[in-house]
C-alpha cells in the first residue's frame, strides 16, 4: 500500500471512530478501497525513551513509545525510586534497541520477547522497563481502539475504585484524629500506623549508634514499641471512629515471624480489614503457620517481582489480597493474569499505590480496578498541583472513590518539558530501607 492510499485509510479509521453507533461497518468501502485484511494499518515502534522527573523530591520514571503514525505515542510508569538511574539506562540502553522496529500492536509478543531478552529475568529494574513499555503499549492501543484501556480488558464491574487513605500520627489520638479527618473526606477504608512504618525512630538512642555503628541517618526500630504502639491505635481508633470504618495496618514486614503472628492474633477484636505484608518474601513459609492460627485477612506482596513468588502461596490460600506493586511485575499484562489468577482462588486485588508510582502507573492500578471482578481496594495518594500539571488527565479521588479521565487509552500524559524542569537528583535514595535492631542487626523490610 502507498503512503497516500495508508493516510486516507487512517483517516477514514479516525471517521470509524468518531461515527461508533451510526451504522457505519466499514469505512474503507466509503474512501473507494478494498477492506482491511489482517486487522489495523501496521504501527511500528520508532522509539522508546525514558522520561526521569523529581518534582516532589521523589524520582519517577515514565516511558515513551514512540510509534511510525506522526503524533501517536504511549506512556507507562517504570518508577523504581531507589534505583532511577538504573532504570533510565536499562530504558536507554538496550530496551529502546530492542524495540525500535517491532510490530507496537503486538503487546503479547513484545512482551513475552522483553522479558525474556536478557536470559535473566525476573527482577527489579528490568521489570520496571518492561512495565514503563507494557503501559505505554496499552495507551496505544487504547488510543488506536478511541477507548479507555479499562474498555479492552473488559469493560467496567464497578462504578469507581475503592480506596484507602493513609493516617499516622505520633500518638494513638493523633492517629484517631487523622482516620476521623479521612472519614469526613468520604473514605470508608483507612490504613493506620503510629510514626513511620514500624514505628522506626530517628530521635532514640539506640546502643548501635552510642557505639558508633551504622550511620546517624539510620533508623531504629525496637519491636516491643512497634508491637504495643500497634495494639494501641487499633484500640483506640476503634473506640474514637466507630465499630464501621475499615481498618488496615501495615506491618512492613519488619517483625521476626512469630511475633508477627503473635501481634495479627491480638489484632482479631478490632476486626481489621486486611494486614498488609506481615513476612519479608524470604519468610513467604510461615504463611501456613499464620492461617492456621488467625483469620485475620492478610495482604502480601508489594516487594514480590517473580510469578514464582506468588504463585504458590496464592494456590495455597495463603492471603486474600494480592498487593504487587503493577512497575515491579512488568506493567498490566502479567498484573492481569496475577488478577485472574486471583479470580480462581478468591484472592481480591489491592495493587501497591504509593507515592513512589507515577500518576501514570496510577492510572494503570485503576484502569485494572474498574475492570477485573475481583478488585478488593486501591490504595491511593494525593496528586499535588504540581505532578497534575506535569501529568494532565491523572486520576482524581471524589467520596473516597478514584476515577479515572475517561480519554482515550490510559488517559493521562506528560508535559515533558515540565518533568525536565526537575531532574534526578545524581544521589540515590538508600537510608529509607536502613533499619536497625537495638544491636545495630539490619532488619530486612
Ligand atoms: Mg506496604
Amino acid at each position: 500500500m502507498n503512503k497516500l492510499n495508508r493516510r486516507s485509510m487512517l483517516k477514514g479509521f479516525g471517521a470509524a471512530a468518531l461515527g461508533a453507533g451510526a451504522g457505519i461497518i466499514n469505512p474503507l468501502k466509503a474512501n473507494g478501497e478494498e477492506p482491511r485484511k489482517n486487522g489495523l494499518p501496521p504501527l511500528k515502534i520508532t522509539k522508546v525513551k525514558a522520561i526521569a522527573t523529581s518534582p516532589e523530591g521523589i524520582e519517577l520514571v515514565v516511558v515513551k513509545v514512540e510509534t511510525s503514525e506522526p503524533g501517536l505515542y504511549g506512556i507507562g510508569c517504570a518508577t523504581f525510586r531507589q534505583r532511577a538511574h538504573a532504570v533510565v539506562a536499562a530504558i536507554e540502553k538496550s530496551l529502546n534497541d530492542f524495540c525500535v522496529g517491532k510490530d507496537a500492536d503486538n503487546i503479547e509478543d513484545l512482551w513475552q520477547s522483553t522479558y525474556q531478552s536478557s536470559y535473566w529475568r525476573n527482577g527489579p529494574v528490568l521489570n520496571n522497563a518492561l512495565s514503563g513499555l507494557d503501559q505505554a503499549l496499552w495507551d496505544i492501543k487504547g488510543k488506536r481502539a478511541n477507548m479507555p484501556v479499562y474498555q479492552l480488558l473488559g469493560g467496567k464491574s464497578r462504578f469507581a475504585v475503592d480506596c484507602y487513605a493513609h493516617a499516622s500520627g505520633e500518638s494513638p489520638g493523633a492517629v484517631a484524629d487523622d482516620v476521623t479527618k479521612y472519614m469526613e473526606q468520604g473514605f470508608r477504608h483507612v490504613r493506620i500506623q503510629l510514626g513511620g512504618y514500624g514505628t522506626t525512630s530517628l530521635t532514640a538512642e539506640p546502643d548501635y549508634k552510642k557505639a558508633g555503628f551504622g550511620k546517624q541517618s539510620d533508623h531504629y526500630m525496637d519491636p516491643y514499641v512497634y508491637t504495643k504502639g500497634t495494639q494501641d491505635i487499633f484500640e483506640t481508633v476503634r473506640k474514637q471512629c466507630g465499630k464501621k470504618v475499615e481498618l488496615l495496618h501495615d506491618m512492613h514486614e519488619r517483625l521476626q515471624p512469630m511475633d508477627a503472628i503473635n501481634l495479627i492474633k491480638s489484632l482479631e477484636p478490632y476486626r481489621p480489614f486486611f494486614i498488609e505484608d506481615p513476612f519479608s518474601p524470604e519468610n513467604n513459609r510461615y504463611f501456613k503457620l499464620l492461617r492456621e492460627n488467625t483469620s485475620v485477612p492478610i495482604a502480601m506482596g508489594e516487594l514480590f517481582n517473580s510469578p514464582h513468588e506468588w504463585i504458590d502461596p496464592m494456590k495455597n490460600l495463603w492471603f486474600d489480597f494480592i498487593r504487587i506493586h503493577i512497575s515491579q511485575i512488568g506493567g498490566i499484562t502479567p498484573a492481569m493474569k496475577v488478577a485472574r489468577l486471583g479470580e480462581a482462588f478468591n484472592i481480591r486485588t489491592a495493587w501497591h499505590g504509593p507515592g513512589d508510582v507515577s500518576p501514570v502507573g496510577h492510572a494503570a492500578n485503576a484502569h485494572i480496578d474498574l475492570a477485573v471482578w475481583n478488585f478488593g481496594i486501591q490504595e491511593r495518594v494525593n496528586f499535588s498541583d504540581k505532578l497534575r500539571e506535569i501529568f494532565p488527565g491523572a486520576p482524581y479521588i471524589e467520596n473516597g472513590y478514584m476515577y479515572v479521565n475517561e480519554a482515550p487509552g490510559l488517559g493521562v500524559d506528560i508535559n515533558e518539558k515540565l518533568a525536565l524542569k526537575y531532574p534526578l537528583p545524581d544521589v540515590q535514595l538508600n537510608n529509607w530501607t536502613q533499619v536497625r535492631k537495638n544491636d545495630g542487626t539490619i532488619i530486612r523490610p
